[in-house]
């Protein structure tokens, strides 16, 4: 797998995910079925980790930002955190990789 080729959709995906906004594409058509079943507790804790929720709202736990809708929470991830969503991407696919063998 050609890591750059892959970690720019990845960042949609986990920007979509983070916002409860459903996949477009699946993890599996994104990086293939065997480095999906590798990577996607990570991506998801990714996911999981960037977005807080309080009072049916969502916040940015990048910035501390908010309230933001779902839609309004994805346009700021990808307009204000795509490096920092791809930084966190490339340091848990290295490590999951690279213990993957
Ligand atoms: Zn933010």
């Amino acid at each position: 797998m050609r890591l750059e080729a892959v970690v720019d959709r990845l960042v949609e995906y986990v920007a979509r995910k983070a916002s409860g906004l459903t996949t477009r594409h699946s993890l599996e058509s994104i990086v293939g079925p065997s480095i999906a079943s590798v990577v996607r507790d990570r991506v998801e804790r990714i996911a999981l980790f960037i977005a807080k929720q309080r009072n049916g709202a969502l916040w940015c736990r990048l910035c501390g930002k908010g309230p933001f809708t779902k839609r309004g929470f994805y346009l700021h991830l990808i307009r204000v955190h795509p490096l920092d969503i791809r930084y966190m991407l490339e340091d848990e696919l290295h490590e999951a990789l690279s213990t993957h063998g």
